[in-house]
């Protein structure tokens, strides 16, 4: 066995489980390292404390003498904890989170030193910002960028850091983060909802949306995780032959968590209540070595910022444990990959979750108000939300033969099915006396308030609702959800004031009741929208040729799926709603593709490196073996050698074979990404990527993986499936 992979799987099997003492309970944890409300109230003063909640809740901005308390007081309680270091913590359009830390500490001159922390950098800082990726806005317009205090996500501590959240902006005013189309997206749909909301109820101020996500990953022993270059380097396994036991036992799924994992999580659910992320459920995933983490729901900005956090914590626990997390969407092939379901409603500041069916006919109809809203909202933009979750990772998912599929549709269930089918008959315009009893007592008030025949019923299709909520399944596992909670928060708003206009106008106009012209706009809805609902099996041939014949849209590879983003379409959206402006949309574009472009270019490279470097001359050696074997045989047997040698020449043959297939295919490769690498247009470079390039990735690891079953195994260089996945 080659030494590295001997050596790493000798290090796994004598690894033991990490001890987690659990001293205290779980809920005196929550929030310690958070500053948040209740931590607000007993450090400031009345003023200063009403400044913060007044623009959390409103929105407002703070005055600098506020400000100076807030951050005086932050870092007192910082430093009570042992805190050396504060930063402005934001998620630059990489994805991932960044921070650049500095010192309270300051020196005042006579060779003494104090703690410091302003108003000011509290508010504002200018990281230096000229190597994260802007999409050519700071090119256009010169500007530098700085970030600001978003005070409606809390401060926390990260080790020895304050970690204050912020958006990252230009100087000329253009987000340079996901935050910050985020927040301007979450106060379009608040302000949408509130005026569809105050049909049904006058007191509703507020609405938030709400988040609650699903985080699937992968956990592999870290030496055998570094055994692996393409893993190392990718993030999943370019080859490797599938394991003779994967998933076809389905005896992981929900089974017993494994001791090892078991440590992680806890320690990893400890710090998470400590960061105030308030998880809450885990279990075995699918895939042999695939778990899932689950929160509480929370308000869409915060579960935004949590998820990037925990993805961050979840690295730093694992080695601690020694294991590598694995948040690729597709780290196996033959196995289930990785998504991240986004489970979204929206939610008024006087309790009612707006998805959720209620005790009256009246909260019924605002309930199919905005749950037909969301409908229509995802019919007209389909093809916008697919893009919303384009990667190069996701594409293993969507658009390849694992759910969910590339064609977005949603899922109702069969009794809000009926429902959607009696509202399409209500009559045009006035209804009589009857027709409304009617309404009021055999439709509207008989839907259940638990839909319970909707959970988990179909678990192929991309956008399900299950109950009181709607649930986004086809986001990727290392997705920042604010990409498409931008899109939803978006889209839902733009309808809603479509809506809201449409039955205005009917009460106005037309002199309908609001209850009338609410119903009227809705059987117009149902009508339009229909072609987006589909109940049936995601996975299947039919489904795909169906969805066609009904003009949605199968956008299976990422630079295809791309482009719904800078539609006309999708521009009018944005700039309508405010959310971001052409010049912010054609840069997250331009990113989106160029990441594209270099994910693949990156997969290519290594896997040609390893393909070479490692399998080939794996392969040589082995053949080498042989042909002495062969050679001895024939100085034994002379002349009628074959008839003992048979099979070792088949396999040289054979070995000869892959060996060819495997150089020719990466130099076939290689001369295709020179090629690609040459054109400048980043939207035909990618297609050549997509197309010409990755297609070989296939075809060498095919061979590869043949080999890897010929080649003796004492001889194989790179860790195997079996043990990546089942050494524990
Ligand atoms: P399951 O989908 O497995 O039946 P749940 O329905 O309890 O489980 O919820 C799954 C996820 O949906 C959890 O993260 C939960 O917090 C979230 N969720 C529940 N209700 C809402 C809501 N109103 N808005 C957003 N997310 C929600
Ligand atoms: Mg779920």
């Amino acid at each position: 066995m080659s030494t590295l992979r001997f050596h790493a799987l000798k290090e796994t099997l004598n690894r033991k489980p990490v001890k987690i003492e659990e001293t205290e309970q779980r809920s005196s944890l929550f929030g310690a390292n958070v500053f948040n409300e209740a931590t607000m109230r007993q450090s400031l003063t009345k003023d200063a404390y009403k400044g913060v909640m007044d623009a959390i809740e409103k929105g407002t901005k703070i005055n600098r003498n506020i400000a100076d308390q807030i951050s005086s007081a932050m870092k007192d309680w910082a430093l009570s904890k042992g805190v050396t270091h504060y930063t402005h913590w934001f998620q630059p359009l990489t994805g991932a989170t960044a921070e650049k830390h500095d010192a309270f500490f300051e020196t005042i001159g006579n060779g003494l030193a104090i703690e410091k922390f302003g108003g000011g950098q509290l508010i504002q800082q200018e990281p230096d910002a000229s190597s994260f990726p802007s999409g050519g806005i700071r090119n256009t317009f010169e500007a530098r960028g700085y970030t600001a205090w978003d005070p409606t996500s809390p401060a926390f501590i990260y080790g020895t850091t304050l970690c204050i959240p912020t958006v990252f902006i230009a100087y000329t005013g253009e987000a340079l983060d996901y935050k910050t189309p985020l927040l301007r997206a979450l106060q379009a749909v608040d302000k949408a909802a509130v005026g569809v909301a105050k049909y049904f109820d006058k007191n509703v101020k507020k609405v938030n949306a709400s988040l609650g996500w699903e985080q699937e990953y992968f956990l592999i022993d870290s030496a055998l995780a570094a055994s692996r270059p393409d893993i190392i380097l990718t993030g999943r396994t370019l080859l490797g032959h599938s394991s003779a036991k994967g998933q076809q036992l389905d005896d992981h799924y929900f089974g017993t968590i494994p001791n090892r994992a078991m440590a992680f999580m806890r320690d990893l659910e400890i710090e998470c209540m400590l960061l105030g992320i308030p998880v809450k459920t885990r279990h075995n995933e699918v895939a042999p070595n695939q778990f899932e983490l689950a929160p509480i729901y929370e308000e869409a900005n915060l579960a935004v910022d949590h998820n990037s956090l925990l993805m961050d914590v979840m690295e730093k626990i694992a080695v601690r444990h020694n294991f590598k997390v694995l948040l690729h969407e597709k780290p196996f092939a033959g196995i289930n990959g990785s998504g991240k379901h986004n489970n979204w409603s929206l939610s008024t500041d006087t309790g009612i979750n707006l998805l959720s069916p209620g005790k009256t006919p009246m909260s019924n109809l605002q309930f199919l108000t905005f749950f037909i809203n969301t409908i229509k909202a995802v019919y007209e933009y389909e093809e916008l939300l697919r893009a919303s979750v384009a990667s190069a990772g996701n594409d293993h998912r969507l658009g390849a033969n694992e759910a969910p599929p590339a064609v977005i549709s949603v899922f109702i269930g069969e009794q809000l099915t009926k429902v959607l089918k009696e509202l399409e008959g209500v009559t045009k315009g006035k209804l009589s006396p009857e027709e409304k009893t009617d309404l009021k007592l055999n439709v509207v008030g008989k839907i259940p308030e638990i839909l319970l025949d909707n959970t988990d019923r179909n678990r192929t299709s991309p956008f399900a609702f299950t109950g009181n909520k709607f649930e986004f399944r086809a986001v990727g596992s290392t997705a920042n959800c604010a990409n498409p909670m931008t899109v939803l928060n978006s889209i839902v708003a733009k309808q809603l004031i479509e809506f809201k206009k449409e039955v205005d106008e009917l009460i106005n106009k037309k002199d309908l009741k609001k209850d009338e012209a609410v119903f009227n706009v809705l059987r117009e809805y149902i009508k339009s929208s229909k072609k987006i609902l589909f109940e049936g099996n995601g996975y299947g041939d039919e489904w795909q040729a169906e969805a066609k014949k009904r003009g949605l849209s199968n956008n299976k590879t990422t630079p295809v799926a791309l482009k719904a983003k800078i539609s006309k379409k999708a521009i009018a959206l944005f700039e309508g709603l405010g959310v971001m402006k052409k010049v912010e949309i054609d840069a997250r574009y331009k990113i989106e593709v160029e990441e594209y472009i270099m994910r693949v270019q990156i997969e290519g490279r290594a896997l040609g490196d390893i393909a070479r470097n490692h399998v080939v001359p794996t392969a040589v050696k082995y053949q080498n073996v042989l042909i002495e074997n062969v050679t001895g045989l024939k100085d034994i047997y002379g002349k009628d050698f074959k008839k003992y040698a048979k099979e070792q020449l088949g396999l040289i043959e054979d070995i000869s074979k892959h060996i060819e297939a495997i150089n020719s295919g990466v130099t076939k490769m290689t001369n295709e990404r020179k090629k690609a690498n040459s054109v400048d247009d980043i939207e035909k470079k990618a297609s050549l990527y997509c197309n010409i390039v990755k297609p070989f990735f296939d075809q060498i690891r095919y061979h590869c993986d043949k080999l890897e079953l010929l080649i003796d195994d004492e001889l194989w260089p790179l860790t195997k499936y079996r043990e990546m996945l089942f050494t524990r």
